[in-house]
Parts: structure tokens; sequence; C-alpha cells
């Protein structure tokens, strides 16, 4: 608790005031910690992960990233929902609620339904999802109305039971969500139904689009950042190429991360290569610089 507070009211006498105890944990010496940072971390034991690399905020897989696989029930379920780490899903790479393809666009709408609730049973504070695409020789604008039939039928279905965040791509030429001008168009489809955005440095890069003042040009179609992905690029800007590296190793200047970051003032992971060491030392490096 903080002890109370002698302030002096307006007939010149003074009141004890107690001020709610900060729901924000303490870093190691004391000081109270204002931006939540954390690392994307492996499913099996997100809670140790989170303390291996002093992270208040961990994002993870509830199933193979790369399958169609239903989210199963967890034993860790009420250790995460009474943890005080923010939790964040990643949903599967393979979710492409964009595409024409319908062996892939209806098991990617009910799929990521189910992971949205298995999400909310984690008390997760969101579910992240790439914006997905349509194949070469389709219009994006099909795209786009898929994107509307996603939070449609989600609607009918009760709604998503947490916030959805679409996250930017690096790469594709008919991708919904890689550059700020689709982007826009996907806006005037999604955030009329509540849809949220995950802004991932390194994917802006590799896509295109120039850091400098980012978080200004996306707030001005989206209204929010929900989270930030700050990760490096090992590839050029605009190379299409998805390739993350460690915040002080790839082509990206750090401190542009860390203006990025700043200016977004939104919880943070980072999906950056390595074990506790690596991400713990990204995780520090960015509370340096925010400090
Ligand atoms: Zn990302």
């Amino acid at each position: 608790m903080i002890p109370g507070l002698l302030i002096p009211v307006n007939d010149g006498r003074t009141a004890t005031v107690t001020p709610p105890t900060p729901h924000i944990p303490a870093i190691p010496g004391g000081i109270l910690r204002l931006m939540r940072i954390g690392a994307h971390v492996d499913r099996p034991d997100p809670l140790n992960a989170a303390a291996a690399r002093h992270a208040d905020v961990v994002q993870f897989f509830l199933t193979d990233p790369q399958s169609f696989a239903t989210p199963q029930p967890r034993d860790d379920t009420e250790a995460i929902r009474s943890s005080s780490v923010d939790v964040f899903i990643h949903a599967p790479y393979l979710i492409n609620v964009a595409t024409t393809n319908n062996r892939i666009r209806i098991p990617s709408r009910k799929l990521l339904l189910a992971h949205a609730r298995a999400a909310a049973d984690l008390g997760a504070a969101g579910l992240i999802v790439h914006g997905g695409h349509v194949g070469a020789g389709t219009s994006i604008e099909v795209g786009f109305d898929n994107w509307r039939k996603t939070f449609a039928y989600a609607a009918d279905e009760g709604g998503f039971p947490v916030p959805i965040l679409i996250e930017n791509t690096a790469g594709g030429d008919n991708a919904c969500a890689r550059r700020l001008d689709a982007l826009a168009r996907l806006w005037e489809v999604v955030g009329p139904s509540g849809a949220g955005f995950c802004l991932d440095t390194c994917h802006a890069h590799a896509g295109g689009e120039p850091l400098l003042d980012l978080v200004d040009r996306v707030k001005a179609i989206t209204g929010r950042v929900d989270l930030v992905h700050a990760n490096n690029s090992r590839d050029p800007f605009d190379s299409g190429r998805d390739r993350h590296a460690n915040l002080d190793k790839g082509q990206i200047d750090p401190e542009l991360l860390v203006a990025v970051v700043r200016a977004a003032n939104a919880p943070v992971v980072v999906e950056t290569p390595g074990g506790a060491d690596e991400q713990g030392a990204d995780i520090a490096f960015l509370r340096d610089r925010l400090g």
C-alpha cells in the first residue's frame, strides 16, 4: 500500500487521502512501470517463460500455428487467469479470412471464433490475426468484403468475446493490411465492428511503410493501436520478406523502433529470435530507452 498523503483542501485544512493501489507491478529496484512489455513465447508454459524474461505481457499460440487444430482446454487456465501477466493470443498463421478459397476461408472464420473463445477463457486481452490476402488476379475488394462477412458471422454466433487485433503483414501484392492504402479500405469495413489493430514494426518496414511517424499515419486510419509487435528486420525496406531480428541486430535503426513504441503508447510484445536471454535483452533494451 502507498501511505496516505496529506493534501490541502479548499478551506485551508488538510485531508488525508489514500490513492488507489496501482495495478502495475514493480520492476526490480522498485520503480513503477507504466508501459507493459513482453514477448511471444512457446505455448506449453507461458507464465514461466514470462518470468524468465521479466515480461509483463506474454503472447502465445494455442495450437500449432501451421494447422487448423481446434484449441483444447489448458491445465494452467486458472493460473493464467489469475496471473498479473497480461496475455495476448496469436491466431494460427494458416487463418486467412480474406481469401476467395472456400476451403481456407470458411474454416478460418470458424477457427478465428474458436480461438477468440479460448482466448477469452484465459482472460486474454486480445486475439491477434494477420490481415490476410486474396490470390493474384482477384480484386482485393473481395478480401475486404470477406472481412465484413467474418465479423457478421461472429455477430450471428454471439460476437467475438475478445478484441480481434488485425496485424499488418510484410508480403504479397494483394494483402489486406500490408500497405496503408489497403488498411484504410479494410478499416472502412472492420472499424465499425470494433476491430483493433496490432502494429508490427518488422512487417511495416519489410512491407514498405516507413516507420517514421507511422503511428500517426496508422491512427489517422484506425484511430487506435492496441498492441505493438516490436521486431527488427533481417531484410531491407519493402523487401516483402518476414524475418524478424533482435532489436539491435536488424536493418531498422533501433532508436526508430523505440520511437514507434513510445508513440503507440500500447502494450508491446517482442517476437524476436532466441530464448529467454535474447528476448529478455530485447525487453530490457526497450525498458531502458522508455524509462
Ligand atoms: Zn507480429
